[in-house]
């Protein structure tokens, strides 16, 4: 037996969901098949909370017509009829719980559940249904009847033995070749329905694959594996194809979305292989997890992921120095309020420690913390906390990081070239990866710098600004232009004119200027030359190697360069 995960995106639509249905018709094995809710439905949902059920009739018609889509355009017409009215029960259930919290205004944990579940449990019975009509020996498992949560210390995790005895006694009763369960659901101790976290399904499926014995675990999303860096943010990123399950777990646990982050461990007691593949490229290889170092590569760092949105809380004070059990009762009393650290540093001078966490829980953990320790706080002995915000965690990863010397120093060069501050750092004690704090503004920068010294050590992009195109200017670019593949060949540098201004005109965008055409572009521009607006622009940009060239013969222009220099940071050093 196989299991499958198809993610929001490979079932957000009927024609998403014919690829699925492809994918499926090219497997000879038995299969489990998890699904996510359509694309977008579970987020949909969480707004009807967060309103309070106030004002949310465009969003259950926008539910509605997702669904309605689906079965329009997927259904036998025989099979319409029920499927609409099952669409519409459950959608005049959650009318009816939407009323009920806007009335008492109040919104409780088990009323959350309900309402974020039903987007797996409409997802998963309307492709029961649609599989079923096209012939597939299809049985649907309910999976609030085989996974099961408990509360431990004050968090909700898995009935590992619950659910393990559910599972298999449900799966023995099954004959179907093909076998489908809504992905995220739960049921809690109090046989509530409940859910695994955001992102979950890819936890039910590692779930079902461990208890079901199965020979792989395949995730099929909308990229084609781990790619080295988030796809979305850094463009030159690219799938890896191998990791260890440790890689994978540090990488997932420190940001990449791709996999949620609890998913690999009850997979690494199996030593069960997961396989990330793209259910839009499915040729694609896509990335293979595992604990075989056979299939192993060279690689140093493997990937790089970031979290946004962080907060890190300073707290410090002599009152810590020594004391056992400071550090006991600090994380015991953020784990009591569920307050998850994404990174901590202290030094060892025990002076002061620092962890980061999501920016939403900062306040809490600065209120928890000084809480905790108010009778030190008003001896003043320990500071009170204090919460710095607007910043990212970037963490670089990979297993032969340990045996490797130099990593860090090349970590710290590149975002010192690029002007980008640490602001915390972190090492694993395995050295699997390391772990910074910078502000946020500079994610993207830092992140392409990185992916450029780690990744793409055979060609660096060199950002150019010109301003000034008479005589001088003019050749510099026609010079560019001819020499780009000379410098990129020799030099390793990929030479990317971004900004080009006049005394008239300008231009400035992320994207390159097309250097054969770039007189008519420059006189077409809507854009009135202004040299402080170019300037403010290249520093909006902020990118990582920028290069501002004044080819002009003006006395203003070199009277702006020491605020140019100073705005990126460089100043000090002249
Ligand atoms: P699904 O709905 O299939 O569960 P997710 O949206 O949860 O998909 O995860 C896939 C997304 O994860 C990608 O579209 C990509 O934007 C994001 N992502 C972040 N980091 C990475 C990474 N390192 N590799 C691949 N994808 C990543
Ligand atoms: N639908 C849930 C979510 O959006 C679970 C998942 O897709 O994995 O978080
Ligand atoms: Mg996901």
């Amino acid at each position: 037996m196989k299991v499958l995960k198809f993610g929001g995106t490979s079932v957000a639509d009927s024609k998403s969901i014919n690829k699925v249905v492809a994918i499926l018709n090219n497997n000879d094995d038995n299969l489990l098949i998890i699904v996510s809710a359509f694309g977008g439905v579970t987020n949909l949902l969480q707004e009807c909370i967060n309103l309070k059920g106030k004002s949310t009739e465009g969003i259950l018609k926008e539910i509605e017509t997702r669904h309605l889509e689906v079965i329009d355009n997927l259904s036998s017409l025989d099979g319409q009829s029920s499927l609409k009215s099952f669409l519409k029960e459950k959608l005049n259930e959650l009318e009816d719980i939407l009323d009920a919290i806007s009335t008492i205004d109040e919104v409780t944990q088990k009323i959350i559940s309900k309402v974020l579940t039903l987007g797996e449990i409409l997802s998963s019975s309307i492709i029961y249904e649609i599989l079923k009509q096209k012939r597939f020996d299809i049985s649907y498992l309910d999976s609030k009847e085989v996974i099961y949560s408990k509360s431990f210390n004050n968090n909700e995790v898995l009935d590992n033995d619950r659910s393990s005895i559910s599972i298999k006694n449900k799966l023995d009763l099954i004959k179907s070749k093909l076998i489908i369960a809504p992905g995220y659901i739960c049921s809690n101790e109090n046989n509530e329905i409940s859910n695994l976290g955001r992102g979950g399904s890819d936890y039910s499926a590692a779930i079902f694959a461990k208890y079901s014995n199965a020979k792989s675990l395949e995730i099929w999303t909308d990229v084609s594996g781990v790619y080295s860096a988030n796809p979305k943010i850094v463009k030159k990123a690219l799938p890896i194809e191998y990791l260890s399950y440790k890689e994978a777990m540090e990488l997932s646990f420190f940001g990449a979305k791709v996999i949620y982050f609890p998913t690999l461990q009850p997979l690494i007691e199996e030593n069960i292989p997961v396989y990330i593949k793209n259910t839009f490229k499915p040729n694609d290889n896509g990335t293979c997890i595992s604990n075989s170092t056979k299939l192993d590569g060279d690689e140093i760092v493997k990937g790089i992921s970031h979290i946004e949105d962080i907060s890190i809380i300073n707290f410090e004070g002599s009152g810590m120095v020594g004391v056992p059990g400071f550090s006991k009762r600090f994380f015991e009393s953020l784990s009591i309020h569920k307050i998850n650290v994404v990174m901590i540093t202290q030094a060892s001078s025990e002076f002061s420690i620092c962890i980061a966490v999501d920016s939403n829980d900062a306040i809490s953990a600065k209120k928890v913390i000084d809480k905790e320790f108010e009778f030190e706080i008003t001896q003043n002995r320990i500071n009170q906390a204090q919460i710095e915000s607007n910043l990212s965690n970037i963490a670089i990863v990979g297993d032969k990081m340990k045996s490797k010397k130099g990593v860090s120093g090349r970590l710290f060069n590149s975002l010192g070239q690029n002007n980008v501050n640490i602001r915390a750092i972190a090492q694993g004690a395995s050295e699997r990866n390391i772990s910074i704090i910078i502000d946020e503004v500079n994610t993207k920068k830092a992140l392409n710098s990185l992916h450029e010294t780690f990744f793409e050590e055979n060609l660096k992009d060199v950002h150019v600004f010109i301003t000034g195109v008479g005589n001088v200017g003019g050749f510099l670019i026609e010079q560019i232009k001819i020499q780009r593949e000379f410098i990129a060949t020799n030099l390793k540098l990929n030479l990317k004119v971004l900004g080009i201004s006049n005394s008239k005109k300008m231009l400035v965008s992320e994207s390159e200027i097309d250097l054969d055409n770039w007189k008519d572009l420059l006189n077409n521009s809507i854009i009135n030359a202004d040299s402080e607006t170019f300037q403010k622009r290249i520093l909006d940009l902020n990118l990582r190697n920028s290069l501002f060239v004044d080819n002009t013969a003006s006395d203003l222009i070199p009277n702006t360069y020491r605020g140019i220099l100073k705005k990126w940071n460089w100043y000090h050093n002249l």
